[in-house]
């Protein structure tokens, strides 16, 4: 049994102090009035390398030792994390390989190699990527950095909750995008630890929800990955899950889905009324409030949104900010 505790989210604050940023918390008047609660975004879309991935891989890079160093790092990535250890590699002078699927988009694949990492695209699902990851660990000695299911990296992320207790001690309810739940996992513990009162909620796409599903079965289980505007939550949790399965059924409130439909309205909404460009995995917990998946239990019960990320491939965004808006 691995188990995490607020000390390891301090301490991963102490390791980012001065490599990543404080994102700003913003209120949001016109969610607010929509939505019938105050509504706050937590905008990591604006964070260096353009998703709050920064966080857990720049801890994860500090606490290796120094012959690790030496060895360079290696990852699995459906592109955010890749780039995200790609930055914080480089940052250290470290040799980093990033093995990705063929799903993931181009825009995507071309950042990373434009930050110096050496890019492997194999297979059609994430699994395989991750497979061929492993191969390397054992052939070139690299040091594997997992996207979410690794102490460091969760801790990492959990900086995000102390950001927001700071920012907002009031904060009643957070809902945060979910995948392998690295994000949700450590914005929960430091929340949970504060206040057992606030209400933690993740937010996956209908199409492939991998922790809501395996939630729901009791146990990790496989998902069929489909296409979604939401590509940054695709992928599995991995059937030896160590940390997070736990971890978001002992410290989550709830679970939701959203559609496409919906996703597509809040990257739209996301721009024109918050003037904020967002991908599609960031776009979720926007999504659950317009679209009433999630109606607010109290007018004055003050509500944060993870805007994860900013890493949309722009014709995409083009075309999703062309469409007709249902908000309007
Ligand atoms: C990775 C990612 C997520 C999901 O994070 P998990 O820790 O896998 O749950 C959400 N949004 C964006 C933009 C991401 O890159």
């Amino acid at each position: 049994m691995h188990t995490l505790s607020l000390q390891d989210i301090y301490q991963a604050r102490q390791h980012l102090r001065g490599k990543v940023l404080r994102t700003p918390l913003v209120y949001c008047a016109d969610l607010s009035d929509r939505a019938g609660a105050p509504i706050y975004l937590k905008m990591e879309s604006q964070q260096t390398t353009g998703s709050f991935k920064l966080r857990g891989a720049t801890n994860a890079i500090a606490q290796l030792s120094a012959a690790q160093k030496q060895r360079g790092v290696i990852a699995a990535s459906t592109g955010n994390h890749g780039r995200a250890v790609a930055y914080a590699a480089k940052a250290q002078g470290m040799r980093a390989v990033i093995c990705m699927s063929s799903l993931v988009p181009a825009n995507k694949v071309d950042a990373i190699r434009a930050l110096g990492a050496q890019v492997h695209i194999v297979g059609s699902s994430q699994d395989e990527a991750n497979e061929h990851a492993e191969h390397l660990v054992q052939a070139e000695g690299l040091v594997m950095l997992p996207p979410f299911d690794h102490g460091h990296v969760i801790a990492g992320q959990g900086t995000i909750g102390l950001e927001i207790l700071q920012q907002l001690p009031q904060v009643a309810t957070v809902l945060v995008p979910l995948s392998g739940g690295g994000l949700l996992a450590g914005i929960a513990l430091a929340l949970k630890t504060a206040n057992q009162a606030i209400t933690t909620i993740g937010v996956s796409m209908e199409n492939g929800c991998a922790m809501h599903t395996s939630l729901q079965a009791g146990k990790p289980v496989l998902v069929t990955e489909g296409n979604t505007l939401a590509d940054s939550l695709g992928g599995g949790i991995g059937l030896d899950n160590r940390y997070t399965y736990t971890m978001v059924r002992d410290l989550v409130d709830r679970t939701l889905l959203v559609d496409e439909a919906s996703i597509a309205q809040a990257v739209h909404y996301a721009y024109r009324i918050a003037r904020e460009v967002v991908e599609g995995a960031a776009a979720v917990g926007i999504a659950a409030l317009l679209s009433k998946a999630l109606i607010p239990s109290s007018p004055d019960a003050p509500i944060v949104v993870v805007v994860s990320g900013k890493n949309i491939d722009m014709q995409l965004h083009y075309k999703l900010i062309s469409e007709p808006a249902s908000f309007s």
